[in-house]
């Protein structure tokens, strides 16, 4: 749709006045020019204020503020809500997810979370089912660099961090972990956020496991 069409200049422009119809004309766009950015304007107000009340129900008793749960929502999405296609429940969904999305990105396994799995690229991790996965929601972490839970315990000889010296054992952590003055053994067993598993030959750099997660497989 046009701008003219929007504020609805077109209409006016069809009009005819007896009186200096050029000046009226031109006036009377004008007019309707201002009356129509302010109708939308005022419709726009409007929308933000009652998306605002909406999402306030959507998030009572979370740790997240409509602002926040306004401002992840994209212009489609509100869009949608505005016509009606987005319910009140959908959004408190959505608030709900945004608030797990953070807490696993600090690290946290949401509670639903129990079982043991293993991921292609992020080694074991929590989730709700078990079983081996090419990717996972965790897999978000790992490619912004964040810590992952896990439900066992790894070697550093196993790890991606791991970086060998000249002793047959020992090796540093490239991502910093704590360690001897000599470094860590390369099959001791440790609990370690940090841990990824060395890539397999034809891995990419491990956003296969982002593609997996855009398609949905694993938006719980
Ligand atoms: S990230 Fe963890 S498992 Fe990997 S080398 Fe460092 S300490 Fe070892
Ligand atoms: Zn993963």
């Amino acid at each position: 749709m046009s701008w003219r069409e929007t504020l609805g200049v077109t209409e006016a422009a069809g009009e005819s006045h007896a009186h200096n119809p050029h000046n009226a004309q031109k006036t009377a766009m004008q007019d309707n020019s201002a009356d129509s950015a302010d109708s939308a304007s005022a419709d726009a107000e409007e929308t933000a204020s009652r998306l605002l009340e909406a999402l306030s129900d959507a998030c009572r008793g979370l740790p997240i503020t409509p602002a926040a749960v306004r401002d992840a929502l994209a212009l489609e999405d509100i869009e949608d809500w505005r016509k009606g296609e987005i319910t009140r429940d959908t959004l408190a969904v959505f608030a709900r997810s945004l608030v797990q999305r953070r807490e696993m990105e600090r690290g946290k396994r949401p509670t639903h979370y129990t079982e043991r799995a293993t991921c292609k690229h992020c080694g074991p991790i929590w989730l709700w089912f078990s079983g081996e996965v090419l990717g996972c929601p965790w897999c978000w972490n790992r490619v912004a660099d964040r810590p992952i839970p896990r439900p066992d315990a790894v070697r550093c000889q196993d790890c991606a961090h791991f970086q060998r010296t000249d002793h047959p054992h020992l090796g540093h952590c490239a991502k910093g972990e704590p360690e001897a003055i000599a470094g860590l053994w390369d099959t001791d067993r440790r609990y370690c956020e940090r841990y990824l598993p060395h890539p397999e030959p034809g891995d990419n750099d491990g956003s296969a496991g982002s593609e997996y997660l855009t398609k949905g497989e694993f938006a719980k």
